[in-house]
C-alpha cells in the first residue's frame, strides 16, 4: 500500500477502493462518520451552548474607546487562545501595538490570533477568518433583556456578537472539537485568523497580512470567512461577491465664518446653494447616476448571470415590510439584487457645516462640506472613478460662475470583491450545505463592503469565500441580535461536513489519470 495512505482516515479508503472499482467519482465520505458527527453536535449542543454564552459575557466592545473595554477584548483573545489550545492548535498571540486616540490617550490594540492544526502536506489548508469584537450595547437602547447575557426564547439565542461574529466562530471550533471527541484525524489542515478590532476598522490587520505572507499564510490553500448573513431565515446561501466603496467630499468655501442672512442675503454666492445644486446633479430619481461615463466599466450582465437571480429566495413583500419601506425603486426581485450587487449606486449622507437644529436661525453658512459615496462594481477602477467624479463636479460648478472654491477629495476607496465560484472549496461548500440542510445554497452578493476579503484575495492570491450561517433576520449591529440555535448547531455541522468535502475533492484533485 502507499505509504501515504496510511496517513489518511477511514473514510478516505472506501472512496479509493470505490475508485479502484473502475467509478471515476468518490462515493459521499463514509455515512458512518457523518452521522456520528451530527450525533455527537445534537448531542452537545448545550455544552456549544453554554460556551458561547461565556463569550457573549464578555463586552469586547471595540467601538468606545476606553479603556475598561480593551481589557474586555483581551480577555476575549485570551479565551479564544485558550479554547484553541485545548484543541490542540499551536497558537500564536500577535502583538499590534498600541493605538494613538485623538484625545491623546494610548489604547492597546489587541493581539490578532494565529492558530494552526495539522500541516499534513498531503491535505488542503483552510484558514478561517473571523472577529470577536463586538458592536456597543446598552440594555437602555430596547434590549429585552441584558445584551451581555445570553438568553434563550424560542429557540433564538439573543446576545451582542451571538450571531457577529462569535456564534459563527465558535462553530467552527465545535465542528474541530467534534472530530477530536471523536478521535478522528481532521480531514484539512486548519489556520484561524481571530482579530478583536474588526468593527472599528481591522486596525494593523492588513499590514499583519502583509507581513505573515511568506510564513503563516504560505502553505494557506483557501480562507473562509462567515460574517455575513444568508438572505432568508430558512435557505442557507454562499456569499462569493461584495460592492467596493469610494467616499468623497465636497467643499465649497467664502470663508471661514457665518453670515447674516438679513445684512447679506442678495448680494453672495452662497456656499449652500452651490452646495444643493451640485449634490443634485449627482444621482436622478430612479437611482441612475448621472456622472458621466459611470457605467461604462461595469461587467456587461449576461443571460447566464441574469438567471441566478431568479432562483434566489426573496419575499420581495416581506422584504419591504420588515424594513419598514414603502415602495423600491424597482418592482421586481432579479431587479432589485442586480442593483445591490451588480450596479454601483450613489448615496448621499450628510452636509458639515449645515444648520441642522431646531429653530430657524438666519443664517448664511461660509463654508460647507457635502459628502457622498460611491459603491462600486466589477469592473470599475477607482482612480478613474475619481477623476469621472471630480470632472464632473467641476464643470456643474463652472456653469455657475460661482466666486466660491471647490474642493473635491476621495477621502476612501475599497475595491469591490467577487470570487471565482468554480474554485473547490464552493463547490465543496454547495455540498456541505446540500448534506446537512438537503438543499442547494442561495448564491449571493452583498451589497456592503467587507475591505478584508479584498485583502486576502489580493495580498495572498488565495481563493476567499464566504460561509454565512445567520439567518436575515439577525439583526446584526441591532438591538436584540441573535443567532437561532438551529443556525449554530446545523452550522457547526455544517463546518465538519465541509471540511470532509473539501478533502475529498482535494483527494480525488491529485489522483494521477483520474480523466
Ligand atoms: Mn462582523
Ligand atoms: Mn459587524
Amino acid at each position: 500500500m502507499d505509504p501515504k495512505l496510511g496517513r489518511m482516515a477511514s473514510w478516505v479508503l472506501a472512496p479509493l477502493l470505490l475508485l479502484q472499482g473502475g467509478m471515476l467519482s468518490a462515493s459521499p465520505p463514509a455515512p458512518g462518520l457523518l452521522g456520528r458527527i451530527f450525533r455527537h453536535i445534537d448531542l452537545h449542543q448545550d455544552a456549544f451552548v453554554r460556551t458561547l454564552s461565556e463569550w457573549v459575557a464578555v463586552k469586547s466592545d471595540s467601538i468606545q474607546p476606553l479603556p475598561c473595554f480593551r481589557q474586555e477584548i483581551l480577555k476575549m483573545m485570551g479565551l479564544a487562545a485558550d479554547e484553541l489550545r485545548r484543541l490542540g492548535a499551536r497558537v500564536d498571540s500577535v502583538d499590534m501595538g498600541v493605538q494613538q486616540m485623538p484625545d491623546g490617550q494610548s489604547l492597546p490594540i489587541p493581539p490578532v490570533v494565529l492558530a494552526e492544526l495539522g500541516h499534513d502536506p498531503a491535505k488542503p489548508t483552510v484558514c478561517f477568518y473571523g472577529h470577536l469584537d463586538v458592536q456597543p450595547a446598552h440594555k437602555e437602547d430596547g434590549w429585552l433583556a441584558d445584551p451581555y447575557t445570553l438568553t434563550e426564547v424560542d429557540g433564538k439565542l439573543y446576545g451582542r456578537g451571538a450571531t457577529d461574529n462569535k456564534g459563527p466562530v465558535l462553530a467552527w471550533l465545535n465542528a474541530v472539537s467534534t472530530f477530536r471527541a471523536l478521535e478522528q484525524d481532521l480531514p484539512v489542515n486548519i489556520k484561524f485568523i481571530i482579530e478583536g478590532m474588526e468593527e472599528a476598522g481591522s486596525i494593523a490587520l492588513e499590514e499583519l497580512v502583509e507581513k505573515e505572507k511568506q510564513r503563516f499564510f504560505s502553505g494557506v490553500d483557501y480562507i473562509v470567512m462567515s460574517d455575513n448573513l444568508w438572505i432568508s431565515r430558512r435557505r442557507p446561501a454562499l456569499v462569493y461577491g461584495t460592492r467596493g466603496n469610494s467616499y468623497f467630499t465636497v467643499e465649497v468655501k467664502c470663508r471661514d465664518q457665518d453670515f447674516h442672512s438679513g445684512t447679506f442675503g442678495g448680494i453672495l454666492h452662497e456656499p449652500m446653494a452651490d452646495l444643493v445644486a451640485l449634490l443634485g446633479s449627482l444621482v436622478d430619481s430612479s437611482g441612475r447616476i448621472l456622472i458621466p461615463e459611470i457605467y461604462d466599466d461595469v461587467a456587461p450582465l449576461t443571460e447566464e448571470e441574469r438567471k441566478k437571480y431568479e432562483v434566489i429566495d426573496l419575499d420581495l413583500e416581506e422584504y419591504q415590510k420588515s424594513i419598514q419601506v414603502e415602495r423600491f425603486l424597482f418592482d421586481t426581485k432579479e431587479e432589485i439584487l442586480m442593483h445591490l450587487w451588480r450596479y454601483p449606486s450613489l448615496s448621499i449622507h450628510g452636509i458639515e457645516g449645515a444648520f441642522d437644529d431646531p429653530g430657524a436661525k438666519t443664517v448664511i453658512p461660509g463654508r460647507v462640506v457635502g459628502k457622498f459615496s460611491i459603491r462600486l462594481v466589477p469592473h470599475m477602477d477607482m482612480s478613474v472613478v475619481e477623476k469621472q467624479v471630480k470632472q464632473h463636479l467641476e464643470g456643474i460648478f463652472s456653469k455657475r460662475n460661482s466666486s466660491n472654491q471647490m474642493t473635491v477629495s476621495m477621502t476612501l476607496g475599497i475595491h469591490p470583491w467577487i470570487a471565482d465560484i468554480t474554485d473547490h472549496q464552493y463547490i465543496a461548500a454547495k455540498r456541505a450545505i446540500k448534506t446537512v440542510f438537503g438543499t442547494e445554497p442561495d448564491m449571493i452578493r452583498d451589497g456592503s463592503t467587507i475591505p478584508i476579503a479584498k485583502v486576502f484575495q489580493d495580498t495572498l492570491q488565495k481563493s476567499v469565500m464566504m460561509l454565512p450561517l445567520g439567518a436575515v433576520d439577525d439583526g446584526e449591529h441591532s438591538q436584540n441580535e441573535k443567532i437561532n440555535r438551529w443556525n449554530y448547531i446545523e452550522g457547526s455541522k455544517l463546518f465538519a461536513a465541509f471540511f470532509l468535502e473539501m478533502a475529498k475533492l482535494h483527494y480525488n484533485n491529485s489522483l494521477p489519470n483520474q480523466s
